[in-house]
């Protein structure tokens, strides 16, 4: 333990980005290297009080706020920056910043009325306020649509909304939430489309009241539970959707699973560096781990991830800012979640399996990470779930230009064209328009591996390093074996 408190702020919201992020590196290394014990971190739930405090020092939020509001401008760049710096000490605390970014902040920046921004946004610069998303509730999950939490006008222009939400990050220790809720028809039932509440938890008026806290398996350091919701709030905390309010849900969500490789980037470099360094380190049979050829193939598995989620970071900084509507980006979207959740849970599986025994202990970075990346695959959209969808998607799309053939349509399409070209053979066949659930995840799961090298050939356009670039592309597991397999399945 260090008897130094905590680092000096070094003008976190006014100085550049570069010196910014370096001082929030080095906090960051401070706070979970220095003055925690990582084996107690990983071990105990929540977070020290320290240790938010310290992370919140440096600002990290204000990169989601907009310069006019005091904030660093919102630029996805400097979002992904962040996230991939906190993931690389703690998986837990970047998803914690991006609950509060793509969750609150960049939702309420987008559809927030001028007349709140200020206060809202003055409070997490000043005050460290935190914001999360309340979507979920125990009977409506993967179908959100039919939410039962409802909302009707009551009195002074304020709206009264109701309802039980749970497994909303940062349960208990938000400052705001936004609530997504259906509008009471006179005669009882509920509108079809969605609107979203901001509840300012400092207002005993809009309170939520926390009922249970959930044992989560893993990110430890974020609080889950259920949430009673029975508040009014003013007229002036209803987002303000451009057409409809599922659209901006949609617009939300695509924005937040676009965004999702920035926690993957430092969480993967983490599992590389310290799977390199144990693989060196670890003797078997008198010679490293490092010098077998198994282990030569996880370890260059890893490091083809890694370059694949540098793609998809590059992708998000020129793609998810808010001044784009995603609402109808279901295949980018739900490519980039869905692959980089898989490779992230991946890559923790082989540096557990690397790791041997120690790494099963519940104080060691191994097991840790394999259980805080799996809900990954969970939440914002479940991961089967989405690679249906972007099926659905593609095949929608080739039925209206009346194209059966997977290639012909891959190859003009263009977050696929580049890639496809490479694989054309193998995409050479007719697709059927009517295919089985189970077959639409198969083909999904394809399409996204697809897109996903597709951006990995334009990183490699752009100057990336040219070996990391091939390796990427090469990897075994990145397409060609699945696709092979998923192929023949498809033709029997
Ligand atoms: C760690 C964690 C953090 C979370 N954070 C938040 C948060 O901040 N805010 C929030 O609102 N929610 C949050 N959630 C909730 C999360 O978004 C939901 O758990 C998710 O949407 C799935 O809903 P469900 O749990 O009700 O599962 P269900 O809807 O019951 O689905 C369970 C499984 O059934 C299958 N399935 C479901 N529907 C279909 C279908 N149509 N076709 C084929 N298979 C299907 C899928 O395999 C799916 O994974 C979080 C959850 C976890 C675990």
């Amino acid at each position: 333990m260090s008897v130094t408190s905590s680092l000096p702020v070094r003008e976190p919201v006014s100085a550049d980005f570069a010196t910014f992020i370096e001082d929030f590196r080095e906090r960051l290394r401070h706070v979970f290297r220095t003055r925690a014990d990582a084996d107690e971190v990983s071990t105990t739930r929540g977070l020290e009080p320290f240790m938010m405090r310290e992370v919140q020092r440096s600002s990290p939020l204000s990169v989601f706020i907009p310069e006019e509001y005091g904030g660093r401008g919102g630029h996805v760049r400097q979002c992904q920056a962040v996230l991939a710096a906190a993931s690389y000490e703690s998986l837990a605390l970047s998803l914690t910043i991006g609950i509060n970014g793509a969750l609150f902040l960049q939702p309420v920046a987008k559809y927030g009325r001028e007349e709140i921004k200020q206060g809202i946004f003055e409070r997490f610069i000043r005050e460290k306020h935190m914001g999360g998303l309340m979507i979920t509730e125990p009977d409506h999950g993967t179908d959100a649509l039919n939410m039962k939490t409802s909302y009707c006008q009551g009195e002074g222009e304020r709206y009264a909304v109701s309802g039980t939400k749970h497994w909303a990050g940062l349960t208990g220790w938000a400052d705001f939430w936004l609530v997504t809720a259906r509008q009471e028809r006179p005669d009882g039932s509920l509108g079809r489309d969605i609107d979203f509440f901001i509840l300012d938890q400092d207002d005993p008026e809009q309170c939520v009241d926390v009922e249970e806290r959930f044992h989560n398996l893993g990110l430890y350091a974020i609080p889950y539970g259920r949430n009673r919701v029975d508040v009014t709030v003013p007229e002036t905390h209803k987002l303000v959707p451009e057409t409809m309010g599922i659209k901006m849900m949609l617009d939300t969500l695509h924005r937040s699973r676009t965004e999702f490789p920035g926690m993957g980037m430092g969480f993967l470099r983490r599992m590389l560096d310290e799977a390199m360094a144990h693989c060196k380190e670890r003797f078997v049979g008198q010679k490293s781990l490092f010098e077998y050829d198994q282990v030569k193939k996880r370890l260059s598995r890893i490091q083809a991830y890694f370059t694949t989620c540098s793609a998809m970071c590059a992708y998000a900084s020129e793609h998810a800012g808010i001044e784009n509507n995603l609402a109808t980006s279901t295949v980018s979207s739900n490519s980039v979640k869905a692959v980089v959740t898989d490779i992230m849970h991946d890559a923790a599986q082989s540096f557990l399996q690397l790791t041997g025994a120690k790494g099963y202990r519940l104080d060691h970075l191994a097991g840790r990470a394999t259980v805080d990346s799996r809900p990954f695959q969970i939440f914002e959209g479940s991961n089967d779930v989405l690679y249906a969808q972007i099926s659905k998607a593609v095949l929608k799309q080739m039925k209206r230009a009346k194209e059966k053939n997977l290639s012909n349509y891959l190859s003009e399409y263009e977050m696929t064209s580049r890639a496809a070209k490479r694989f054309s053979g193998a995409l050479d066949f007719e697709v059927d328009y009517q295919m089985p659930q189970r077959k639409l995840v198969d083909l999904g799961r394809a399409i996204g591996r697809v897109v996903s090298m597709d951006l990995v050939i334009e990183l490699g356009d752009r100057g990336f390093r040219g070996d990391l670039v091939s390796g990427s592309l090469k990897d075994p597991d990145h397409l060609p074996a699945k696709r092979r397999r998923w192929r023949r399945r498809r033709l029997r």
